[in-house]
């Protein structure tokens, strides 16, 4: 049971005039709740033509490999997240990024928005996020082991850039 951050009713689900969609709609004082996707921001660091991924310690696809990523938190711009993430997971600091590409999953709600970036500072380690960080080249992405579609998606996209 949902209740209504306003007032403390109880949330019921239905169609509210005029929209098209199911919604939580506070019977009491007509609250609705609209929930939208998610923003998730990351880097793919790169250096002398290999792309810097790390394997998850955390699930979900936890000891798969993706790029350091996470969500976008209130008050950030979305290259602040994306390089705050890249220092949390990794311990390095990334610069010169540029915008790599836009990649949505309707099904669970999440945009990712992902930069290629430079290291400046600091050598990559592992974290409480990170098992393990690697340098891959083109010809050595591991494409069975990969964390999310988005992950392959974005990897395809630097591959093809590479040719
Ligand atoms: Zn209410």
């Amino acid at each position: 049971m949902a209740y209504c951050v306003q007032c403390g009713g109880k949330m019921e689900e239905r169609i509210p005039d005029g929209d098209e969609r199911s919604r939580l709609v506070c019977p009491d004082c007509g609250h609705i709740t609209y929930e939208n996707p998610k923003l998730v921001v990351g880097t793919l660091p790169v250096v002398a033509g290999k792309v810097l991924l790390l394997r998850r310690a955390i699930e979900p696809r936890y000891g798969t490999w993706s790029y350091p990523g996470g969500f976008l938190e209130m008050g950030e711009t979305i290259e602040e997240g994306a390089s705050r993430e890249s220092r949390e997971e990794l311990g390095i600091e990334v610069g010169k990024l540029r915008l790599h590409g836009i990649y949505d999953r309707p099904s669970v709600g999440i945009v990712t928005i992902i930069y290629l970036a430079e290291i400046v500072r600091g050598e990559p380690a592992p974290s409480s996020e990170a098992l393990e960080a690697r340098y891959f080249g083109p010809e050595e992405i591991p494409w069975n082991e990969l964390a999310f579609p988005t992950t392959a998606r974005a990897l395809v996209d630097w591959v093809s850039s590479t040719r």
